[in-house]
């Protein structure tokens, strides 16, 4: 008897709850940019498993930390602690700016920061802070009831109803803010870039006109970095930029260059709302994934790489003004927003695969960058070529199905 060949995407379907859709390929290993599937196949990787492989795949010292860490000791618990995890804490607040109060509170993911954040909010709300909780159109924050909450599409809400609070979406404008604002706001969440909305970045002055009014009102600003975080934009942080600091924000995505784990970082009075028992993680903080974040850290800054963000950056928007189908291009550092001549975006992604290209399409028209923060100037030449190359199997495709409409 022989043994049947069951494809993949068979297994999947009957194992995998079937949240995600189909997988667009079965991935076995990759080295720098580079990811190869399991037929050897080879994908310049410019979507970095969405904004978290930061270092790329392999990178030896993100490899090294964690070997070296998981041959010491894994887990300890939260009634213990250990040096990588006050030197992660030490090295996020460094990188911050050394805020004052700064505390970190360390979890598992995007959406556990934001439920950290969250909690902060409800509990300055009890602490007479107000009753409403801001967040801007077109938000997203997480899939975790409290995240959910403050998270803008309606398509991922409604069937999860009653969420954790009410929370008021407003344009993302000056103005908005400026009218929605008064004493009974606890809290207002933002992201510096919608990263998962298509990359769309807040107007200019926009975090300088929402810290002054979060202080004027007596309200936290929360900002969500999981996204723009940890070099991806340029900066360490895209708050930086604007020269604000938050009440409260959140990282995940690049900050364990792989390795699951989220923080929520605290400053100033922010950092005294929640105390002892209120809040916790069994996994979060151990010392494996916060020596993964100790080496994120590490090589961005030994590898020069928020200059590197800000060169590659600058080619590949050079680039792109000459490349087919990309009207324009939006968005920071490494992550960028590549709005289409033609609502192709998702064909495009296909077409780009078949090529050996991995990009992301947020919408029908957007095409998502976020390459590894280690991309060299190779990398984005080779990126060009493969992107023409997908849009010509594009044009190839219409032509095709015009032939056969004739
Ligand atoms: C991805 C993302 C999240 C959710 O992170 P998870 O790790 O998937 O829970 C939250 N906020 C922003 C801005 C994100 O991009």
């Amino acid at each position: 008897m022989t043994e049947e060949h069951i494809p993949w995407t068979a297994e999947y379907a009957e194992h995998l709850l079937p949240v995600f859709g189909t997988p667009a390929a079965e991935l076995d290993h990759g080295q720098g940019a580079w990811v190869y599937d399991v037929d050897g196949r080879r994908y310049l990787d410019f979507l970095a498993g969405i904004a978290v492989s930061a270092l790329g795949h392999a990178h030896p010292a993100l490899v090294r930390a964690i070997a070296e860490q998981a041959a010491r000791v894994i887990h300890v618990s939260n009634l213990f602690t250990s040096p990588a995890q006050i030197g992660l804490a030490e090295d996020l607040l460094r990188i911050a700016g050394d805020p004052e109060g700064g505390r970190v509170f360390f979890c598992n993911s995007g959406t556990e920061a934001n439920e950290g954040a969250f909690k902060i909010a409800r509990a300055h709300e009890h602490d007479g802070g107000g009753s409403r909780i801001l967040a801007l159109d077109h938000a997203f924050h997480g899939r975790t009831m409290g995240a959910l909450s403050v998270t803008w599409k309606e398509r991922l809400r409604e069937r999860f109803e009653p969420l954790a609070a009410d929370v008021e979406f407003i344009p993302a404008t000056v103005a908005a803010l400026e009218a929605a604002m008064d004493d009974e706001v606890a809290a207002v969440f933002l992201e510096p870039i919608q990263g998962e909305a298509g990359v769309l970045p807040l107007p200019e002055g926009f975090l300088e006109a929402a810290r002054r009014l979060t202080r004027e009102h007596d309200a936290l600003m929360i900002v969500d970095e999981v996204q723009t975080g940890m070099g991806r934009t340029g900066t360490w942080f895209a708050f930086q930029r604007a020269g604000v600091m938050p009440d409260v924000f959140t990282l995940a995505k690049g900050l364990g260059g792989g390795v699951p784990i989220g923080a929520t970082v605290t400053t100033g009075r922010a950092s005294g709302i929640l105390h002892a028992g209120d809040h916790g993680s069994t996994f979060g903080g151990n010392p494996l994934a916060t020596s993964a974040g100790r080496a994120v850290i590490g090589a961005i800054e030994s590898e020069h790489l928020l200059d590197n963000v800000a060169r590659r950056s600058a080619e590949l928007r050079e680039l792109l003004a000459g490349l087919p189908l990309a009207a324009d291009v939006r968005g920071q550092g490494l992550l960028l927003g590549v709005r289409l001549e033609r609502s192709v975006a998702p064909r495009l992604v296909t077409a780009a695969l078949a090529a050996g290209l991995i990009i992301n399409a947020p919408d029908e028209q957007t095409i998502r960058l976020a390459p590894p923060l280690v991309i060299g100037e190779p990398e984005v030449a080779e990126f060009g070529e493969r992107w023409t190359a997908a849009c010509r199997s594009l044009d190839r495709q219409s032509d095709d199905t015009e032939r056969q409409d004739a």
